[in-house]
């Protein structure tokens, strides 16, 4: 029994190692598609399924790209105790701070949003519809990073406090079981004047959640009878762990709706920042838009991308 126990813990985080599960990234991606206004809806709805499938290739780049893995959390905690007073929000100023190694050391996501988007303004400007449909897919990918409290903190997985797994729990497992009870009409798409101070107003909101997400956690598992907490199932032949369903609604319901508002609000935000790329590029006519081709080059790259996300190994942090 001993060992078959051991087995669990290892094959568990696997199961569970990936940014707001692909379910959810997914469907953030998918749904903030039906916030857009006239002038765009009708190309992303006719590429609704490019825009949901890619809404994952940030995080399998993190299998081929060491640059990666740094764009989908910022540790705030990092940075002391009130962290929003002491890094500056733009990148110059905290690398002229901290030094752009550190930056990189403590996670970027915010500057990743923002660069994300300046890359879409000029992939609208240049009208280039696959160059639009990858950064749109993108930047709604660390958009929906930016929304984990988990992301926003160096016990991302809960390792420093006992409560290993916890990262796939809230991002993965909740969602997938309590989706269902979500209200996704989050209303139209609005104009983001200034795409960084938004970035760092996601944030700020999501670590603002962070305590009370392992908290809570904590609290549950002291007083929940710990023969109920997990369950198993069979898969692929293998015998799997992973949190009950009734301690996933003790511990969601326990949340009051939290999980429910980060996903809705990453659903708003991701239609908001697509719109305002594309105001901001001029309300480019998007009928008939320019099919660049892409480069050998790029082709090779994510023939590379594909390969090792397939080896399976995480370069840098996982669980983020
Ligand atoms: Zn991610």
């Amino acid at each position: 029994m001993r060992r078959k126990y051991l087995l669990f813990i290892l094959i568990t985080p696997l199961m569970l190692g990936f940014t707001w599960g692909f379910f959810a990234h997914q469907n953030i991606n998918r749904l903030a598609v039906y916030t857009l206004p006239s002038g765009m809806i009708r190309f992303y709805k006719n590429n609704i399924q490019y825009i949901t499938e890619h809404a994952v290739d940030p995080d399998k780049r993190r299998y081929a790209d060491t640059a990666e893995a740094a764009r989908h959390f910022i540790d705030t905690d990092r940075y002391g105790n009130a962290p929003f007073d002491s890094i500056p929000q733009k990148w110059k100023d905290a690398a002229n701070k901290y030094t752009e190694h550190t930056l990189f050391e403590n996670g970027i996501v915010p500057w990743q949003i923002e660069r994300t988007y300046y890359a879409l303004v000029r992939a609208f400007v240049m009208r280039d519809s696959i160059r639009i449909l990858r950064l749109s897919a993108d930047l709604g990918h660390y958009i929906g990073d930016a929304h984990v409290p988990l992301h926003t903190t160096e016990n991302y997985n809960g390792q420093l406090t006992g409560q290993t797994g916890i990262h796939g729990f809230w991002e993965s497992r909740l969602p997938e079981l309590f989706h269902k009870e979500y209200d996704f009409l989050v209303g139209r798409a609005q104009y983001i004047s200034d795409p960084l101070k938004d970035a760092w107003a996601i944030v700020r909101k999501a670590q603002s959640h962070k305590d009370s997400v392992l908290l809570i956690e904590a609290r549950l598992n002291n007083t929940f009878p710990s023969s109920q907490k997990f369950s198993f199932s069979e898969r692929n032949g293998r015998l799997e762990r992973q949190y009950s369903e009734a301690y996933s609604r003790a511990y969601h319901d326990a949340m009051n709706g939290m999980v429910e508002a980060q996903m809705r609000s990453s659903v708003w935000k991701t239609g908001s920042y697509w719109f305002s790329a594309w105001v901001d590029a001029g309300q480019p006519d998007l009928k008939g838009l320019i099919k660049i081709e892409i480069t050998t080059e790029e082709k090779e790259a994510q023939e590379k991308e594909r390969q090792s996300y397939e080896k399976g190994k995480i370069i840098g942090r996982d669980e983020n």
